[in-house]
């Protein structure tokens, strides 16, 4: 009899709960679903799309070499699923389907109705996270609401047992049928830059950990530097796996776990923050549902200004770091994380527009596009979420581009038409005397962080 593996975001053949357990019941088959009408709802970027394209097609040349049939097909929705997978299971001889589990509210459904609708066993397994959501609770069996004590609690776990990396298959090789094209190979050439295939991940992953991470807490922030891993897209659809990256990353630097001022310890928190947010949205569904984690933030009364937003999204606000980064966003399909910060607060904090649309936007465009992680950030810059930043810490644009880009690289790349200005006004262009080719700042940002903090000041009063 053989067992079905339902590949999702786990486009590995490496370190693979799935599939290990499948291969130790009996011989496998693989199966990926592509369903680009629910992506699109979910409000995927065509370039995350493409890599997932990418990604399975080399997957599957994995999968071939340990013998392993793979499957690819194309539906338009979830809502497909359970019917085409009792229908496929059958005509193959299926005995039981085997999958690693996500933790959102539609992909939970999906696998409740696939559950209901298959006459064989289906098995779930955590895989994504360094610790399933449920198992990293306060004394009194709550998720926790901020991120400090919930580093602190699955430290301790990973101190007692780290979660071990799965065995490597063995198996006689295959060929494979071609994999069929599901999404826009336009966008191919965005995706030079990215490992498509978990090997380049793991080689990346390797040499940020051996080579780079040492700097990390240093330079971290500075978006010229790139110095970040850039491993979010691997992460995003499982091209590598995070106990992959935690066990390299104890190989190299043993005291990571303990020494949260090292670089090595500053990036196993930023793993674990990947963890945390997959938590949130586990516990408190709401989230999903475009609701604030803090309830009585729901009140307040965003702006939507079309124009304003508009000029955001196209990088034309007159604040060059804010503008180089969007930029970067719309070009790339990424944005470094300080930058993210920087034009999720202005959108937020300056324009006073919901941070919804600014969410929808990021998703939109990010390879990295990751709901938990997205939603996360946003309601932090909003000051509507968990570890909610206090509302009253609002960055000033102007600063965070001389403080984190001090001598102008990152916003010379991106904006060409300040490719010649002289230093002393680059952050500020509109002090500049002459013509230039670039908007004004499009709001006063003394008087619109009053404005915010007033309202705030007047929600947070009743
Ligand atoms: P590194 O600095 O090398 O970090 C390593 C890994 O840790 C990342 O690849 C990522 O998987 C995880 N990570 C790092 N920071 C965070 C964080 N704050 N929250 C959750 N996980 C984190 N990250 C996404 O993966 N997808 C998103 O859609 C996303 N949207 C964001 C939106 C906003 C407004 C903000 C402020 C942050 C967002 N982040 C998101 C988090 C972070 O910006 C990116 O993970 C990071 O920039 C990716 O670059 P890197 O791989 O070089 O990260």
């Amino acid at each position: 009899m053989t067992q079905l593996v339902w590949f999702r975001n786990d486009l590995r053949s490496l370190d693979n709960s799935a599939l290990v357990q499948a291969a130790r019941a009996g011989q496998v088959r693989g199966l990926f679903i592509a369903t680009p009408g629910q992506w699109r709802l979910h409000q995927m970027a065509p370039v995350k799309m493409r890599l997932i394209n990418n990604a399975v097609t080399q997957l599957s040349g994995h999968l071939a070499a340990l013998g392993i049939p793979l499957d690819v097909v194309a539906l338009d929705d979830f809502a497909a699923i359970p019917a085409f997978l009792a229908r496929y299971c059958q005509e193959q001889g299926i005995s039981a389907l085997y999958a690693n589990r996500e933790y959102l509210v539609n992909e939970l459904a999906r696998d409740q109705a696939v559950a209901a609708a298959l006459p064989i066993a289906c098995h779930f397994s955590d895989d994504a996270l360094l610790a399933p959501p449920g198992s990293v609770l306060t004394g009194q069996e709550q998720p926790y609401r901020v991120f400090t004590p919930f580093k602190k609690q699955l430290k301790a776990k990973l101190m007692a047992a780290l979660p071990e990396v799965q065995p490597r298959l063995k198996g006689q090789s295959i060929s494979q049928a071609p994999v069929p094209e599901f999404s826009d190979s336009a966008f191919d050439g965005q995706l030079a830059d990215w490992p498509q295939d978990e090997e380049a991940a793991l080689l990346a992953m390797r040499r940020f950990v051996t080579e780079r991470v040492a700097d990390y807490k240093a330079q971290r922030d500075f978006p010229a530097l790139d110095i970040t891993s850039r491993l979010s897209a691997a992460l995003s659809i499982g091209l590598v796996s995070v106990r992959q990256c935690l066990w390299r990353l104890l190989h190299e630097h043993q005291d990571a776990v303990w020494d949260d001022a090292s670089g090595p310890g500053t990036w196993l928190n930023e793993l674990i923050w990947r963890d945390f947010y997959q938590h949130v949205v586990w516990h408190y569904p709401l989230v999903v549902k475009g609701r604030a984690f803090q309830a009585d933030t729901d009140a307040i009364a965003w702006s939507y200004d079309e124009a304003a937003f508009k000029a955001w999204c196209e990088g034309r606000t007159g604040f060059p770091i804010v503008d180089a980064a969007m930029r970067q966003l719309v070009q790339t399909g990424w944005m470094h994380n300080r930058l993210r910060m920087i034009v999720a607060s202005f959108l937020v904090k300056d324009l006073l527009i919901d941070w919804r649309l600014g969410e929808a936007f990021f998703m939109r465009h990010l390879i990295d596009g990751d709901f938990a992680a997205n939603n996360g950030g946003w309601q932090w810059a909003a000051s509507t979420g968990t570890d909610a930043a206090p509302y009253f810490r609002i960055f000033n644009p102007t600063e965070q581009g001389k403080r984190f880009d001090p001598d102008g690289r990152f916003i010379r790349s991106f904006l060409p038409e300040l490719q010649g200005l002289d230093d002393k006004y680059l952050f500020e262009p509109q002090r500049y005397p002459g013509p230039l080719d670039y908007p004004k700042p499009l709001v006063d940002h003394k008087q619109a962080r009053q404005k915010t903090l007033a309202m705030f000041k007047a929600l947070k009063e009743g």
